[in-house]
């Protein structure tokens, strides 16, 4: 398996705004860009630390997957992402160890990256995404 390292890590928060001056302010870290995926139905922001990211997720529609995780859950970690090297390849080897995959094939997310949802049931209950930056 070739993780180099945790990618990011997304969590779901009802407002950006509100949540950004405890990233900044609080934490001291720099908010460095702000994108809406349609596809995933979410404006996210971006914090680096070290080489992670910590990805803030803020929902665009209650029938999102954000939405209903905040309904259900409340604000919190929503997910762990890991970079890896062939994403096309790891997916295939972890569905022939039996994982559930969410996304059978890799998708464009945030800033570009591929990246493929693995299916919490599968994954000891933490949802899990698998990126690859294609354009290093
Ligand atoms: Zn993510």
């Amino acid at each position: 398996m070739s993780i180099s390292h945790i990618e990011h890590i997304g969590i779901a928060v009802k407002s950006l705004e509100n949540s950004i001056p405890f990233y900044e302010k609080v934490l001291g870290l720099k908010c460095y860009n702000i994108e809406e995926v349609r596809d995933q139905k979410v404006r996210t922001a971006f914090f680096m630390v070290g080489q992670t990211k910590i990805e803030l997720l803020e929902s665009t529609d209650p029938e999102g997957p954000i939405g209903k995780f905040i309904e259900k859950k409340g604000e919190g970690i929503h997910h762990i992402a890991f970079a890896v090297k062939g994403i096309e390849d790891q997916l295939k080897r972890m569905e022939e160890q039996g994982i559930m995959l969410i996304d059978k094939a890799p998708r464009k997310g945030a800033e570009g990256l591929d990246i493929a949802f693995l299916h919490p049931k599968s994954t000891l209950g933490v949802l899990t995404e698998l990126c690859e930056d294609k354009n290093k």
